[in-house]
């Protein structure tokens, strides 16, 4: 898929807008009550009317940071909420009982501020955990026992999966199934008092173990473990299945629109079942959620998977999660992109139900188009030779320095100018001399004359070499009469163009050139190990010479470097005397051959 070539269209309508419409239209929610918190329905009901026209939520597990597709999901629920006057609640999805690593959770929420967006509405915060709920799940699971909706299978786990069937097969009843509703509470109460050991009994929701739908043949809603968590302690020892929880999370929210993604569309007669059920006992707010699945982001060249992304970070491929290759939201922001390129790019990508892979370079073009207007230019030369004027000291006089001007930005003169320092000793690109030059190419060689952009024309006359042919020194005579912005500066013609910085004022940087971290499109998906098909040259550092304006950038700042591309000061390493600068992607066009 490519991006619509037109950034300034009003925002394009998608499938999860016209849903939410039609029920604002129908005033679906419109009766709704909001106590001010999450809560059961006789604490909504006492509630005011809800101030949120429609409740979304964005839930990720606290297990890793994030990525380029929880920012779609975040720029979607918060986005939606945002322009349809709802709120978008922050929920960590906490319901395992794993270690939580605090560094995730603030991680987590500084991505999603520095996305943009915020939980605050309306005079409160809508950040919350799931294992706040964790009482109300254990109330919904003894409700649906009571009501013969589920029961303790003590088979063991391979009696259970065996059981289950498949596609071709339906499930075969557990000797457990029919258990009194009065048994099963007390063999539920066991299992919650911690009379029964890890995997000796599951709570199952009685539904139908011939269903073509395997979600649906008596899923979990509780295991027994006898772990730690990190906000309940050793409170419970049976924990909830997602698929239990997530719905009763959103239902005591008041969420209207639950978002996910396409995978859990199989889950979606589930969740409906255990909230009509829940809504029939009177136990949670009408109306209920509704969950609605788009396509999970795919992007080219890189992972995202938590795991993968932790892989990378553990085995030391990547220097950490803000490594400005990592797909992450903190390494794209290391890497030099903004929250606003990210947003674009999520909007141009929109929401469908189809599959497919979005190619790295939509990512890159939304950058660029927010860029372009933002980021200031400036001169760096990333592979340096010398440039020696020999006529200078004659034309101009001896040890002459001139000072030359160009526009911090060429479409916004008002931020006005940089200043640059023309003399006998210059910096240029490597690649900007030629002996013999090959075909077609304008740069500097033997008898061709290149403007040097905002100084002079000049005329190549020859190189230095050193013992292994290596070029040392580019020599060149001076035109006078040729500096840009003089009058008659054009009476010389020049077919190339190419960047410098002069010897006398040029600051020594740091420069991370940074390329995509796997060779291949879609590294996650072949017969190959993602690992094996990292692109080993996805990091090259040189040691460049940059314009004077540069000293003073601070970290995060971006520029254009002419010519070169986008780059951001590094955010961690940069400092005043020690210029760090990563490359964030090239320029469209690449200058002349
Ligand atoms: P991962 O597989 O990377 O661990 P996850 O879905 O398990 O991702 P969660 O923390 O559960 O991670 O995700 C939080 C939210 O982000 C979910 O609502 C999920 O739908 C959404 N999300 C995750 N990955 C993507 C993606 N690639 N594209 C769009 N949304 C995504
Ligand atoms: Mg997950």
């Amino acid at each position: 898929m490519t991006a619509p070539a037109d950034k300034d269209s009003a925002k394009p309508s998608n499938f999860l807008r016209q849903i939410i419409e039609r029920d604002l239209e129908q005033g679906h929610y419109a009766q709704r009550r909001w106590s001010g918190q999450p809560g059961d329905a006789a604490a909504q009901q006492a509630g005011a009317p809800d101030p949120a026209r429609i409740r979304t939520r964005f839930p990720p597990e606290p297990n890793g940071y994030l990525h380029v597709g929880h920012a779609k999901s975040i720029c979607l629920n918060f986005g939606l909420a945002r322009d349809y006057g709802g709120v978008c609640h922050m929920r960590f999805d906490d319901t395992n009982p794993e270690k939580e690593e605090q560094e995730y959770v603030d991680g987590i929420l500084d991505a999603v501020r520095w996305l943009g967006f915020s939980w605050e509405a309306n005079g409160s915060s809508h950040l919350y955990q799931a294992s706040d709920y964790f009482d109300f799940m254990y109330r919904a699971a003894e409700h649906l026992v009571s009501q013969g909706l589920a029961y303790v299978d003590e088979q063991t786990p391979e009696q259970m999966r065996a059981n289950r069937g498949d596609f071709s097969r339906p499930g075969v009843d557990s000797p457990f199934r029919n258990r009194t509703p009065q048994e099963n509470l007390v063999r539920l109460r066991q299992m919650r008092d911690g009379q029964l050991a890890d995997g000796a009994a599951v709570l199952r929701a009685k539904i139908d173990m011939a269903s073509p739908n395997i979600n649906l043949r008596d899923p979990a809603l509780y295991r027994i473990k006898h772990a730690e968590h990190h906000a309940t302690g050793t409170r419970w020892c049976i924990y909830p299945m997602y698929t239990f929880a997530h719905p009763i999370e959103d239902a005591l929210e008041n969420i209207t629109h639950s978002i996910c993604t396409l995978e859990f569309e199989d889950q979606r007669p589930f969740y409906d079942w255990l909230l009509d059920r829940l809504r029939e006992g009177g136990l949670i707010n009408t109306p209920q959620p509704r969950q609605y699945e788009f396509a999970r982001l795919n992007l080219t060249y890189v992972v995202t998977s938590k795991r993968k992304l932790k892989q990378l970070v553990d085995e030391k491929h990547v220097s950490g999660w803000d490594d400005p290759r990592m797909p992450t939201v903190v390494g794209l922001r290391r890497r030099g992109y903004t929250p606003e390129s990210l947003q674009l790019f999520a909007e141009r990508i929109g929401v469908t139900k189809a599959q497919g892979w979005i190619d790295f370079s939509t990512l890159e073009i939304a950058l660029r188009d927010d860029l372009d207007a933002k980021a200031g230019r400036a001169m760096a030369v990333i592979e340096p030779v010398r440039l020696v004027i020999d006529n200078w000291d004659a034309v101009m006089g001896e040890g002459h320095l001139e000072p030359c001007v160009a526009p911090v930005h060429p479409h916004h003169p008002e931020r006005g100018q940089r200043a640059l320092t023309f003399g006998k000793s210059l910096w240029i690109e490597r690649g900007d001399f030629e002996e013999t030059p090959p075909k077609g190419y304008n740069r500097l060689f033997p008898g061709n004359k290149v403007r040097l952009k905002y100084g002079y024309v000049i005329e190549c006359t020859g190189c230095d070499k050193d013992a292994s042919g290596q070029v040392t020194t580019v020599h060149a005579q001076l035109i006078e009469g040729t500096k840009s912005g003089t009058p008659g500066a054009d009476s010389v013609k020049a077919k190339g163009v190419i960047t410098w910085v002069g010897a006398s004022d040029a600051v020594a940087a740091e420069v991370r050139l940074y390329d995509r971290l796997f060779s291949v499109p879609q590294p996650d998906t072949g017969e190959r190990d993602f690992l094996e098909e990292i692109n080993p040259a996805s990091l090259s550092v040189a040691q460049a010479w940059v314009e004077p304006s540069l000293a003073k950038s601070a970290p995060d700042q971006k520029f254009q470097f002419e010519r070169h591309g986008y780059f951001v000061a590094d955010r961690k390493d940069h400092a005043p005397g020690r210029l760090v600068f990563n490359r964030t992607t090239g320029l469209k066009d690449s200058w002349g051959k």
